[in-house]
């Protein structure tokens, strides 16, 4: 009998060249149109009305109430012309994930049917919360939560084969005021690092200025054929291989990153982009990445609240897209183990008005500016270290942090040999005295042209300095891009507080001379952060300690962070998230972390015991069969062939066993007997005659598509 893996791959090798024809020229008109845009406000709106709510939007005025209606009234009739029939306010819980309960327009008016779409609908939803995770902050008894419309993402339609949903996006919180999301923290933390840039950049006699966040979300995944996917019980229910030997080429001759694109996947990837251009999600690059079967997405930066919106949108769209292409998108952090992991790198920067405070000077002024902006954020980051490397805790990021081909658990900075050659000048600088060989003055002094390229850059690096932007390359790929930037916004803003505070007691004439002594007492005091070589060796991690970076090196630790005291503190102080918050989201994180472990533990039994042990039984007595069949004839027998699938159906029978005792205790001891289990499983898979074998292998799902 041909095995269903064969039968794939056969039906893989003559499946007909794909018929999809491109248009004949390329016009993209269509951007945004599926989005109720500033375009389509100008279109459906009154000209009062539709100022109004860009002035809410734009320069952030509060959200004038008796203008909803009629914002409600005109994003229904803009709906029903795209042919959406329901509406959802779409959130993202606590799940990671993002929510919708659609409510069609449909209303019944003596017995007549109308579309009806009001100021409230658009404003509040009452979603029946209660099964959502809350970490204790809400009992079913109290189980109503609310969403909010932010205004500032917005409004977008989402379609289906034979409809389509006007999608709301909204905020969720507890009756009781509580954040119950993703989105809310971070709305709150760009409050608070708005008024602490405001803060300092009045410090610099600059005027009142809108204060930006952006962030442009790298998004890696790989494809597999659907066919091998369905066949993978690992895949379909932990969304990652428990088991799978190491194919003998994998990446190892690094001939797949930027490689030619298959035509296959470029297919797919053009529909992505269709469909996100649709969505004005600007997407901009796509490449093959260094594992087979691996690539990336990247759009152009935004602001941050809508690049988070936006990127759960594009993981969206990845899987729905890889669905008509009888593909699977992966979004795991590590879906096969061996071969590289997903990530999702998040460069952030702060713009105020239109210029990026991490751009380098033009002249001494915006100079001054920029190295006050660089060193608030190694204060930042050498300071609360932990709060960075929390934001990247969880169960599927653990199989990748730190394994050779991620940033490992210490977070650590990356300058390049150019830029810090500037801080140690600025450390060295002497503020009254005459300019000293190698020494910088601030607010005097131009900064060297640094180099921007690709070729300067450190991939090794957890917090990278890439020319006008950082670089957090730590986050995993299937994460929410919320929390990293959540943290970041806030101790930022408490950086920028801190040097604000020192600078307003300075009188104008000693401003520079002032501002240089604040700076120079950062870079001596957390200087230690910066380490421009490889952050992949271990010498790095000894170096790490010597200096005394944190090395929190799993999940569980860096979990803990959430509910440290002077955390607390620092997120009460400025009001983006207060203890209970933090208490609800770690017990949630901490929940999330073992139920995953647990329902790995038990697919890795189920497997084993129910598909693979099965199989190996089988073959074994095959084995004895043919060797006995082998020595009645007078042939050789194969004895020792047969010996060893023996040996395995004996130590696969012992770690079965071991592992449905480890289900019952803590997370350690599952991983550990998972890992075990997978060392004899994978070990048969490489002597089990090949057709027998029940699951795809990794030759086959990472290269057959
Ligand atoms: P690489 O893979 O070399 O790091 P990519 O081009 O794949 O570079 O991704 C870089 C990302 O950084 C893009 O999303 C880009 O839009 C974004 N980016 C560029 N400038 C900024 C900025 N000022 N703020 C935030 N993100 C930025
Ligand atoms: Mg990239």
């Amino acid at each position: 009998m041909i095995s269903t893996r064969k039968t794939t791959v056969n039906d893989i090798a003559s499946a007909p060249a794909s018929t999809i024809k491109a248009a004949a020229s390329a016009n993209i008109d269509y951007f945004g149109e599926d989005v109720f845009n500033a375009q389509a406000m100008r279109n459906y709106l009154s000209k009062e009305t539709c100022k109004k709510l860009l002035a809410t939007i734009d320069e952030g005025a509060p959200l004038d109430a008796n203008i909803a209606g009629e914002v409600a009234h005109a994003m229904k009739r803009w709906a029903l012309d795209r042919g959406a029939t329901h509406f959802t306010h779409w959130f993202q819980p606590l799940t990671g994930s993002t929510a919708e309960k659609h409510d069609s327009f449909l209303e019944l008016e003596d017995g007549k049917p109308i579309m009806v779409f009001s100021g409230k609908n658009l404003i509040v939803g009452e979603p029946d919360a209660s099964s959502f995770p809350s970490g204790g902050l809400r009992s079913t008894f109290e189980a109503r939560g609310y969403t909010a419309w932010d205004p500032t993402s917005p409004a977008f339609i989402k379609r289906h084969g034979n409809g389509a949903t006007l999608c709301i996006p909204t905020a969720f919180c507890s009756y009781t005021g509580e954040a119950l999301d993703k989105k809310t923290p971070l709305l709150r933390s760009l409050q608070a690092l708005s008024k602490s840039t405001q803060r300092l950049m009045t410090c610099f006699k600059a005027s009142p200025k809108k204060t930006t966040v952006t962030l442009g979300a790298e998004q890696e995944y790989f494809l597999i054929d659907k066919r091998f996917y369905l066949q993978r019980p690992d895949l379909y229910q932990a969304g990652r291989t428990i088991f799978g030997a190491t194919p003998a080429k994998h990446q190892q001759m690094d001939d797949h990153y930027f490689g030619s694109i298959p035509t296959r996947i470029l297919n797919f990837m053009n529909d992505v982009e269709v469909e996100l251009w649709k969505l004005g999600i600007p997407a901009k690059t796509r490449h093959n990445e260094v594992a087979p079967a691996q690539f990336e997405l990247a759009p152009i930066f935004e602001e941050v609240n809508l690049a988070c919106d936006h990127n759960m949108q594009i993981m969206e769209v990845l899987r729905q897209v890889a669905d008509r292409h009888g593909l699977v998108c992966l979004l795991h952090e590590k879906p096969f183990a061996g071969v590289n992991g997903s990530g999702k790198h998040n460069n952030w920067s702060i713009t105020y008005g239109h210029g990026n405070l991490l751009n380098p000077g033009k002249d001494p002024h915006q100079n001054a500016v920029f190295l006050t902006t660089l060193c608030a954020v190694i204060y930042a980051v050498d300071t609360h270290a932990d709060l960075l490397r929390m934001t990247v805790a969880g169960a599927g990021n653990d199989h990748r942090l730190g394994a050779n081909e991620a940033p490992p658990a210490i977070v650590s900075m990356y300058l390049g040999d150019q830029l810090m050659d500037v801080i140690e000048q600025l450390e060295q600088g002497v503020p009254k005295s005459s300019k000293q060989a190698g020494a910088m003055r601030i607010g005097a002094d131009m900064l060297p042209p640094l180099p921007r390229d690709a070729t300067d850059r450190n991939r090794t690096s957890t917090f990278a300095f890439t020319g006008n932007k950082f670089e957090f390359r730590a986050p995993g790929s299937s994460q929410s891009c919320s929390e990293p930037n959540v943290v970041l916004n806030t101790i930022v803003a408490e950086a920028f507080d801190m040097i604000a505070e020192q600078l307003e007691k300075l009188d104008e004439k000693n401003f520079h001379a002032g501002l240089q002594k604040i700076l120079q007492k950062i870079v001596k005091e957390h200087k230690k952060v910066v380490f421009n070589g490889n952050g992949y060796t271990d010498e790095w991690i000894a170096e790490a300690e010597r200096r005394g970076l944190p090395n929190i090196r799993t999940s569980m630790e860096a979990l803990k962070a959430l509910v440290k005291e002077e955390n607390i503190a620092l997120f009460e102080k400025y009001g983006v998230m207060n203890r209970r918050e933090l208490e609800s989201r770690y017990e949630v994180n901490v929940e999330d972390y073992h139920k995953r472990v647990h329902i790995e533990g038990e697919i890795a039994r189920d497997l084993a015991k129910n598909v693979i042990l099965p199989k190996v039984v089988d073959a074994y007595s095959k084995a004895l069969k043919t060797n006995e069949m082998a020595l009645n004839q007078g042939f050789p027998g194969l004895d020792s062939y047969a010996k060893s699938l023996g040996e395995g159906c004996e130590n696969l029978s012992g770690a079965i066993a071991k592992m449905e005792a480890c289900l019952e205790k803590d997370h350690e001891d599952i991983l550990d007997a998972m890992a075990e289990l997978r060392k004899v499983v994978d070990g048969l898979e490489k002597i089990v005659p090949d057709d027998c074998w029940p699951l795809p292998k990794y030759r086959e799902m990472l290269f057959i598509y």
